[in-house]
């Protein structure tokens, strides 16, 4: 009887350790994020940016680098190059609904009242305007754009970013995009009459936002439940536009990886982690507890305080280790490879990090048996100082 209890127990134990985000038994492995510039141009030589990689290296096992996404070819080939004889995956990252305007004729998201957003949001300058996330000619002019000057670049994966709709960086109605006719109709099949959301919201305001609590489980539940359909079927309709583009470089043979809000702020910019999780090899969580501009999770969280004052349930966030990790918990049984993003640059007054937050939140992340870290957002602009604490993680 003692073996059979024993048995189950190793069984059960055996479970535990193989799913996803949990496996403790696995070294964890990092990735490193280089923004080597925009479509038009890039802003570091590739051997800056190997000897970048190197000295990383030489410190963390580095298992990916994700390079993107300016349009000359010799970067990545001396990148790929080296990677590839360091052993080291190359990731290409692309953006899909955001920053994408200027190489094809992407369609604007409006909001529920068929508006576009304020001319600050729409600027090339501040580089957040959001294109519809179910207009045809974005799959296929990335698709186009990947045949055209990636596919023979020998990268291993893909790394899709910017894949979600505004935020409560453009208030409600950034929230409410995309409302266009093509998305009414997706909506519609989803059951949710997006009329009937804008005339809920009209007639409740900021309460229709309101939140019964927060579970990293389940999420925010809304009280209202033209609130609970409207984000649900955001969730999957915006999530399986993403999934299509990413089954399609799955079938090029390649590895795919999803650029994330933190689940907390993930509900209300279309991101399903339980449907993209399918469809992916890792995703990234931006779990920013520092950073102060869009996607920060402190940043975010108090625009939902300033743009809907009166809602219910948003609390102060204490964003401490005990919020990672239930940050973490949100995530623990999803089916693929998870790789929090930890803020390891200094960029303006944008994000300041310093050695003992990198290290204290990577610390977490490991004990926490999650895949490794993704060294976020760009390793070119991180401090020696930060570089040099990686010596002290393991
Ligand atoms: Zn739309």
């Amino acid at each position: 009887m003692k073996r059979i209890l024993i048995s189950i127990v190793l069984a059960i134990s055996a479970l535990i350790i193989v799913s996803c985000g949990q496996d403790k038994t696995r070294e964890p492995g990092y990735i490193v994020q280089v923004s080597i510039g925009d479509w038009h141009s890039c802003n570091y030589n590739p051997e800056d940016v190997i000897a970048r990689i190197e000295e990383v290296s030489k410190i963390i096992p580095v298992e990916k680098v994700m390079v993107g996404w300016c349009l000359e070819r010799e970067p990545y080939e001396k990148i790929g190059a080296y990677l590839h004889k360091k052993g080291i995956q190359f990731i290409l990252y692309l953006p899909i609904f955001s920053e994408i305007e200027d190489m094809f004729q992407a369609r604007p998201a409006v909001d529920l009242w068929g508006g576009l957003p304020p001319e600050e949001l729409m600027a090339k300058v501040s580089g957040f305007r959001f294109n519809c996330p179910v207009d045809p000619v974005t799959y296929d002019s990335i698709t186009a754009i990947f045949e055209k000057n990636f596919k023979d670049l020998d990268f291993d994966g893909v790394f899709l970013d910017r894949i979600r709709t505004q935020s409560f960086v453009g208030g409600v109605s950034g929230v409410f995009e995309c409302g266009c006719p093509e998305c009414a109709e997706k909506y519609m099949e989803s059951g949710v009459n997006l009329e009937t959301v804008r005339d809920e919201y009209e007639k409740e305001g900021d309460a229709f936002f309101s939140v019964e609590g927060y579970t990293p489980a389940e999420g925010f539940r809304f009280v209202n439940p033209v609130a609970d359909a409207y984000f649900k079927a955001k969730g999957a309709i915006v999530s399986s536009q993403i999934c299509r583009l990413a089954d399609y470089f799955r079938n090029q043979g390649m590895l795919v990886g999803f650029d994330l809000f933190a689940p907390i702020v993930s509900q209300f910019v279309g991101q399903d982690y339980a449907l993209l999780a399918q469809h992916a090899d890792f995703i990234k969580p931006m779990l920013y507890r520092i950073t102060d501009a869009p996607a920060g999770i402190g940043y975010e969280y108090e625009l939902i305080r300033k743009s809907v004052p009166q809602a219910e349930g948003y609390g102060p966030l204490v964003m401490d280790l005990d919020f990672l990790k239930g940050q973490l918990e949100a995530m623990k049984d999803l089916p693929c490879k998870i790789y929090p993003g930890i803020e390891i640059n200094r960029s303006g007054t944008i994000v300041n990090s310093t050695p003992e937050y990198l290290v204290e939140s990577i610390r977490e992340l490991i004990d926490y048996g999650c895949d490794g870290a993704v060294l976020s957002w760009n390793i070119m602009q991180a401090p020696d100082e930060n570089i040099a604490a990686l010596r002290s993680i393991e």
